[in-house]
């Protein structure tokens, strides 16, 4: 690990500021992944700026019935705060099924967000690796790829996105806020993250000197009735093979509204419209379930050690759809 100064600011516009005047600062959160990453000289800034003392870490519900979370929220507190378990069980249960007890306790939702692929050879130096390094090449598309993405991949990049939170708030239509050197601004989650495209080392649309504030989690009645599934190797401790964030509401056997998205498939998280196009005002069962799974991966793509993630994903979307509706898929 290369030596960094260390600064914890107390207001957002000097830690903004103490990141924008020096080109190879970096803000810290709860240090996760970021510090695993300089410790292999992937990650290698001369400024750390930790975040984690600014008042950031509430969760807060808003005039309307939304819920926003403070960007230095950890982990935990968001998986077990009331509003969340009870408008959006979701995600609460997404966060549950990340990482350890340990380190949800230490990550912070803005970190979340930010964190970065974990295809091996990405950590790997000796590796290829177009996201370390634009232009060296992908050692993943023909080598051990079994972890890697399915939809919206590129000639350059075939990582997925890690996170199980994300998936549910792809799900939820949630909104990011950030402050930086121009002021503020709100990006819609699901234009945050980026396809890899022929630049996977850009993987959000945030800028370098953007600090995430706060997530604002819109009212969303559907997600009431909701669930998240991650089909993985282990049963702990492991990264999603494909996971399925659903909300489902039916009324007299009818879909009356539907929220679908997928993680583990794609370089970022997959809101799955082209499934709830299928969904939408559908009859309630198996038969339409497999219909939307088999449009939202019609355009998947397997490449060798991970193309039973296909047929994986339609059958975890059938499966979960299945158990929502078996619960009424109602209130
Ligand atoms: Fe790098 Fe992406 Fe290829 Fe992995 S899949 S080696 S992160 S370019």
């Amino acid at each position: 690990m290369k030596n960094f100064a260390y600064s914890k600011p107390e207001d957002i516009h000097t830690a903004v500021e103490l990141v924008a005047r020096n080109g190879r600062g970096k803000f810290l959160g709860g240090g996760t992944n970021l510090v695993d990453l300089m410790r292999e000289n992937i990650e290698q800034p001369d400024t750390l700026v930790d975040v984690t003392g600014l008042p950031l870490d509430q969760i807060e519900e808003l005039p309307g019935g939304g819920i926003a979370i403070g960007a230095m929220a950890r982990n935990t507190a968001v998986a077990n705060d009331p509003l969340v378990r009870e408008r959006c069980p979701f995600l609460s249960q997404a966060i549950l099924f990340g990482a350890s007890g340990q380190i949800r306790n230490m990550a912070t939702v803005g970190g979340n967000l930010m964190q970065r692929t974990r295809c091996p050879y990405f950590y790997d130096t000796a590796s290829r690796c177009n996201k370390r390094e634009p232009g060296l090449g992908c050692d993943a598309i023909d080598g051990f790829n079994r972890d890697h993405a399915i939809l919206g991949t590129s000639h350059g990049c075939i990582a997925t996105h890690p996170s199980d939170m994300c998936v549910v708030l792809a799900a939820l239509d949630a909104i990011v806020h950030a402050e930086g050197p121009g002021g503020a601004r709100a990006i819609v989650f699901t234009d945050f993250h980026r396809l890899p495209g022929d630049t996977p080392h850009i993987e959000t649309e945030l800028q370098r000197d953007e600090l995430i504030t706060s997530i604002e989690v819109p009212p969303v009645d559907v997600a009431r009735t909701s669930m998240y599934r991650k089909v993985r190797d282990r049963r702990s401790y492991a990264f999603a093979l494909v996971s399925v964030a659903a909300a489902l509401e039916t009324e007299n056997g009818a879909i009356k509204d539907v929220r679908l998205a997928l993680g583990g498939v794609a370089h970022k998280p997959w809101r799955a419209r082209e499934a709830e196009a299928v969904l939408a005002g559908a009859a309630a069962n198996a038969e339409a379930f497999r219909r939307a799974a088999e449009g939202e991966l019609a355009s998947a793509r397997g490449y060798g050690g991970n193309t039973f993630k296909i047929e994986l994903a339609k059958r975890a979307i059938v499966s979960v759809l299945s158990e929502l509706a078996g619960r009424g898929g109602a209130r």
